[in-house]
């Protein structure tokens, strides 16, 4: 239960809330007997009385505070109207359940159904205003056209309600089409800017059940809030007693907001109550100290750092360096070179690379001697193979570093690693050479090269 704190921890706080609590209890319960005729009414549960200087924008469908509600309070406001087919029965039906809403009128609307502002006013609930014309694209509209918007829209119902009053300083932009410059030059007439929690989209072509589903649904959602209906739609109308009486069904409160005045203060806050959701007592946040509003007492220029002060001075280049680059002007020394190894060239390759003797079986040619001749005039591998046999064991060694050499050179074709090996190769290219050429002479110089070699 939020009323059983320890003392001393945001006490002012915590007191207040519970005060709060305990009175809207009260008054719900006398508003819901004070009913005529409606003993089971939802009622309206307090009155919530705001200074719209202290808050000057408020609903989080835009804004970063919404109304100090407790959880389960909802705040009922109506855009729009007077239209006298549709609105007078909303006004029956919140007055058949005792329950106060805000109106933010369009001034056109009053200029056409005056008699409907008084209405409005009379039941007991909060008229406000909404533009004179309802434009759709009142954010795109010049700063000038804007505040012509407001203040006629001010004008006309102040001229509606007939008695030399004003309208409460609540405002709400057409299809909640806000601009900085609208805003500000609201806030400086001292007007609160009214966004909503949440909508019920009636404004859509929708059934009335689902205005009513989208009511429940996005209340439930956020447990409290200021919810955004139009009495101008007859879906609405449709759906607001079953709106209302579900709210009463699942113990919903309904909160009536009028503006703070000279007679009547605003209902103590604490700053987080504006926020939808404010941060517990066991986050952290919430017990960190507030942020002092800076003086600032000097606005002496701090000297620019030097180059020196920089985070790579550790690395600072070598006096060499230095001495170099102080001879041009505005030159910056190049970095020190770091101490790792550099980048080596390879080693070449050795060209007695040692390779397996292949074996004496794999020169010997069975049955057919005829290959023999045959292979004087063929290059590579074969060329080798039918001169070692010949030559017998003599020069098996170098003949075999031929033959494995050859082995990656094919005939006619690069080495596939795209460079031939630079010894290895180039021998057998040149044997392979010699014995591409047809002839005896090619067959002796081959044999003698393989004899000289051992
Ligand atoms: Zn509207």
């Amino acid at each position: 239960m939020i009323c059983n704190v320890s003392p001393g921890v945001r006490t002012r706080h915590r007191i207040a809330l519970c005060l709060g609590l305990l009175a809207c209890t009260a008054a719900q319960t006398a508003s819901a007997a004070d009913c005529p005729g409606h003993p089971d009414a939802l009622g309206t549960s307090r009155t919530l009385v705001v200074d719209p200087k202290d808050h000057p924008r408020i609903g989080t469908m835009q804004y970063g505070e919404t109304l100090p509600l407790a959880d389960g309070e909802v705040v009922l406001t109506f855009d729009d109207g007077p239209l006298p087919r549709h609105s007078n029965q909303i006004l029956q039906i919140l007055a058949s359940q005792c329950v106060k809403a805000t109106f933010f009128l369009v001034g056109r609307q009053a200029q056409a159904n005056p008699e409907g502002v008084r209405k409005v006013r009379d039941a007991g609930h909060t008229v406000a205003t909404h533009s004179q014309n309802h434009p759709t694209n009142m954010h795109r509209l010049p700063i000038e056209r804007a505040r012509q918007e407001i203040d006629e829209g001010i004008a006309s119902v102040s001229a509606a309600l007939g008695d030399g009053s004003a309208p409460a300083p609540f405002f709400r932009f057409p299809g909640l089409a806000r601009a900085d410059g609208t805003e500000e030059y609201a806030a400086s007439k001292g007007a609160q800017i009214w966004s909503a929690d949440f909508p019920a989209d009636d404004w859509r072509p929708v059934s009335s059940s689902r205005v009513y589903e989208l009511a429940m649904q996005r209340l439930q959602a956020k447990g409290k809030g200021i919810l955004l209906l139009h009495d101008i739609q007859a879906r609405t109308v449709a759906a607001l007693p079953k709106i209302l009486h579900e709210l009463k069904a699942r113990g919903y409160r309904v909160v009536h907001v009028v503006p703070a005045t000279s007679e009547l203060a605003a209902t103590p806050t604490e700053p987080q109550q504006w926020l939808l959701h404010p941060p517990s007592e066991n986050v952290a946040i919430s017990r960190w100290p507030k942020i002092p509003k800076f003086v600032f007492a000097e606005t002496g220029m701090l000297p620019a750092p030097a180059v020196s002060d920089s985070y790579w001075n550790d690395d600072w280049p070598a006096p060499l360096d230095r001495a170099k680059a102080k001879g041009r002007a505005g030159a910056v020394p190049l970095r020190r070179q770091a101490p790792w190894p550099r980048k080596m060239p390879l080693p070449l390759q050795s060209a007695a690379i040692a390779l397996p003797v292949p074996a004496q079986s794999v020169f010997v040619l069975r049955d057919r001697p005829q290959l023999a001749a045959r292979a004087v005039a063929l290059p590579s591998r074969r060329t080798q193979q039918a001169a070692s046999a010949r030559h017998g064991k003599a020069g098996v060694q170098q003949a075999s570093t031929e033959a494995g050499a050859s082995r990656r050179t094919v005939a006619g074709k690069p080495y596939p690693g795209g460079v031939r090996r630079a010894t290895t190769s180039h021998t057998t290219s040149r044997a392979t050479q010699h014995a591409a050429q047809p002839g005896r002479r090619s067959l002796k110089r081959l044999v003698q090269v393989k004899k000289g070699s051992v």
